[in-house]
């Protein structure tokens, strides 16, 4: 068992600073915590911690990402909680322990293969802080490799998760020696025959292998020498097993034609025009395959791994691949984000993503790299996924969604029908408003009611343009409905006054009919309809398409003296909740009272077609009225219908008097002297030293509302009283 002051002596020797006490405290409340505890082999428990914690120390990171790795499984898997770890070692460790515990929650979400790319996304955007992966995946590492102890089953889902979330991963963070050694030990577990064969195979031909290796490493070191060119060393390597395997798999072929089964590679000095010296070099002595040089230095990958790389003719004719880059290259494509340490041990508290990354950036800058890398870095900020948020459905299935989604955008990312027809959602089993924004991790439970539908509303905080386009659509559905509703009714009325045979018109059996709503550009007679109801075409000149034009001209006349004649067209009563309006000759129409100036009965009105919401009624008194009136075509006459008792009004009033006690009581009293009802009243002073009293009454019509008016205004210490605009 390794013991922790060998782990001590690494960190000291890596980060000269470190609190390396910190390190000792952790390891004694690990090993006090876990007490009692077994591994699968039968070992002490504590083997896992002290392993995983070696691992880091290897990857040379600061002394609270080894604590980290002496703690992490301490929360999850004994009773200590997140605070007594704060309370010993601090915020930092707290933090990271915390992450650590979060992601193990993840691990018993469902792995569907589709899923592993969200699954893994997700992951990267939970933490905070680089370091939390890093331990994470030190922990899987030390997991892989002890994995043959558990059971076939538990090994492969593991192994699978490995593949398919950490290995990725580690590939993403440009930590290519873990990712090769996570790979290696999922593929053995995952296809244990071909992994034996495979093993089996390579081993047979190592001594050919070998003793080429040494050949040509021989033979570049000797060339390196004779054109001067310095290097640090020149290593040969064989192809790692998984990714020979993968090669055969997808390519159908046998192990012999496996291009790059050994590599030599050149480590040179942290200079990148020796790379391409020794390019040249390697060039001048081997014919290069064509089309096989790629230059990684020039454009790194997105993972920041540098490189020349270029496949040469060899010794009896046998192709082979060699890899050039400096030192720091090397160290990058090996250790990934975990490099920075190393180049950055004189300064403490490494407590964020910004450092890790500017001290990454520092070391990509001077090979002037390029965008791809650059979009690598943007995405590594403290969110390593900043516009994205993942949740689950409570079957454990992750959608991804941009930040600020809402459970109506959740909702329609399952499926339209889910969110045409959702009424609530919970929330991590609570149950939450339609409006509140989803966080990572969130269990969402959509509520449905079958025959509900969007709301309007909606479009307010629905954020994904799928969410977006469904609810529009929905409610321009609603609109047109509705529209085409008000259009049929004026045009009905329109028609009736020039003895056209409307239902004939409007069923479609009149084919004449169909083409006037060709020549306006619309397919249908609903089209049409639509239109006039949106107030974009006025009945009458759809009609006088229709009319041969001295029958139209006699008969506009005809209407035209019957209209001045005082003789009105049918008027029907609508009703609207408690208003009741109507609009002259038009039967059934949608009307609706206009905020703004809340009109009452006996004053004058005038109704206009909105856009898809009926006619509203507005006071001629009304500001907005006059704007209105650019487009005369829209507005309709209306007028009060039925008795004047049937409904009251809110109205508020607002009165300025002296400032002196009592004046309240007097003005409420003066109201219901009228028997009128009072909703709201309340007192301020104004900095003129004025009282000013806003009440709100019920009145059933204009001449009531003078009545209360001049009561009002004959209470002592009353100076004025006026009409506010809008509802109350
Ligand atoms: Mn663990």
């Amino acid at each position: 068992m390794i013991r922790i002051e060998d782990i001590v002596e690494k960190v000291g020797r890596n980060h000269p600073q470190a609190d390396l006490d910190l390190l000792r405290r952790a390891y004694f409340f690990s090993a006090r915590e876990h007490k009692g505890q077994m591994r699968a082999s039968g070992e002490p428990y504590l083997v896992h911690p002290l392993e995983v914690a070696n691992i880091l120390a290897d990857m040379r990171l600061d002394e609270i990402s080894v604590s980290t790795g002496l703690l992490h499984d301490v929360v999850e898997d004994t009773l200590v909680d997140l605070e007594t770890i704060r309370k010993y070692f601090g915020d930092e460790v707290t933090l990271l322990v915390d992450g650590l515990t979060k992601i193990s929650q993840i691990s018993n979400v469902s792995h569907e293969e589709q899923q592993a790319e969200n699954v893994r996304k997700m992951l990267l955007a939970m933490v905070n802080d680089v370091r939390v992966v890093l331990v994470k995946l030190a922990d899987r590492l030390h997991n892989m490799r002890t994995l043959q102890h558990l059971k076939p089953e538990k090994r492969k889902r593991i192994a699978q998760e490995t593949m398919d979330i950490y290995a990725p991963i580690a590939h993403r963070l440009g930590m290519g020696k873990l990712r090769g050694e996570l790979e290696d030990l999922a593929f053995q577990h995952l296809h244990p025959e071909d992994y034996r064969e495979l093993t089996v195979q390579l081993e047979t031909r190592r001594p050919v292998n070998e003793a080429f290796l040494k050949e040509i490493t021989a033979s570049i070191e000797e060339q390196m020498h004779e054109s001067d060119v310095p290097y640090v060393r020149i290593e040969g390597r064989i192809k790692r097993l998984y990714s020979i395997w993968k090669k055969l798999q997808i390519q159908k072929i046998d192990l012999n034609q496996v291009y790059d089964l050994v590599a030599a590679r050149v480590i040179t000095p942290n200079e990148v025009r020796y790379c391409y010296a020794a390019l040249g070099v390697i060039h001048n002595n081997w014919r290069p395959v064509p089309g096989r040089i790629k230059d990684w230095i020039a454009t790194p990958r997105d993972n920041l791994y540098q490189s020349l790389h270029t496949s040469v003719i060899g010794p009896k004719a046998q192709p082979f691949e060699v890899q050039i880059r400096t030192e720091e290259m090397h160290h990058i494509a090996e250790e990934g984000v975990a490099a920075h340490w190393k180049y950055k041990d004189d300064k403490r508290g490494t407590r964020d993503d910004d450092k890790a990354l500017q001290a990454l950036r520092s070391l990509v800058e001077w090979t002037q790299e390029v965008k791809d890398s650059r979009d690598f870095l943007d995405s590594l900020k403290l969110d390593l996924y900043p516009k994205d948020v993942y949740a689950f459905t409570p079957m454990g299935k992750v959608i991804q969604l941009p930040r600020g989604a809402t459970p109506v955008d959740f909702a329609f990312a399952i499926h339209s029908e889910v969110g045409n027809t959702c009424t609530g959602a919970r929330i991590n089993n609570r149950m939450a408003p339609l409006r509140s924004q989803i966080q990572n991790g969130d269990v969402v439970e959509i509520l449905t009611t079958s025959n509900s539908h969007p709301s309007r509303d909606w479009l307010n905080f629905v954020v994904t343009s799928r969410a977006k386009n469904r609810v529009r659509h929905w409610v321009s559905e609603q609109q047109r409905a509705e529209s085409i509703e008000i259009g049929r009714k004026l045009f009905e009325k329109e028609a009736a006054r020039f003895q056209l045979p409307t239902k004939k018109l409007l069923n479609g059996s009149d084919d004449t009919f169909k083409r006037i709503a060709g020549e306006y550009g619309y397919g249908r007679v609903d089209d049409l309809l639509a239109a006039i109801g949106y107030g974009k075409l006025v009945p009458r000149n759809v009609i006088a398409k229709y009319l041969p034009p001295a029958k139209f001209e006699e008969l506009d006349a005809q209407k035209e003296s019957k209209l001045r004649s005082g003789m009105r067209a049918v008027k029907r009563l609508i009703r609207l909740g408690e208003d009741a309006i109507v609009v002259r000759g038009v039967d059934d129409l949608m009307v609706v009272r206009a905020r703004c100036c809340n009109p009452l009965r006996g004053e004058e009105i005038v109704g206009y077609i909105t856009r898809g919401k009926g006619v509203a009624v507005h006071s001629t008194r009304c500001k907005n009225v006059t704007q209105l009136m650019i487009n005369p075509e829209r507005i309709v006459e209306v007028e009060w219908a039925g008795k004047s008792d049937d409904a009251a009004y809110a109205v508020k009033l607002l009165a300025i008097t002296e400032n002196r006690t009592g004046m309240i009581a007097g003005i409420t009293g003066a109201i219901s002297d009228m028997k009128t009802g009072i909703r709201d009243a309340r007192a301020s002073v104004a900095p003129d030293e004025r009282g000013r009293i806003e009440v709100t009454v019920e009145v059933f019509d204009v001449k009531h509302l003078d009545k209360v008016i001049n009561s009002i205004k004959s209470v002592p210490g009353v100076l004025d009283v006026e009409r506010l605009q809008g509802a109350a």
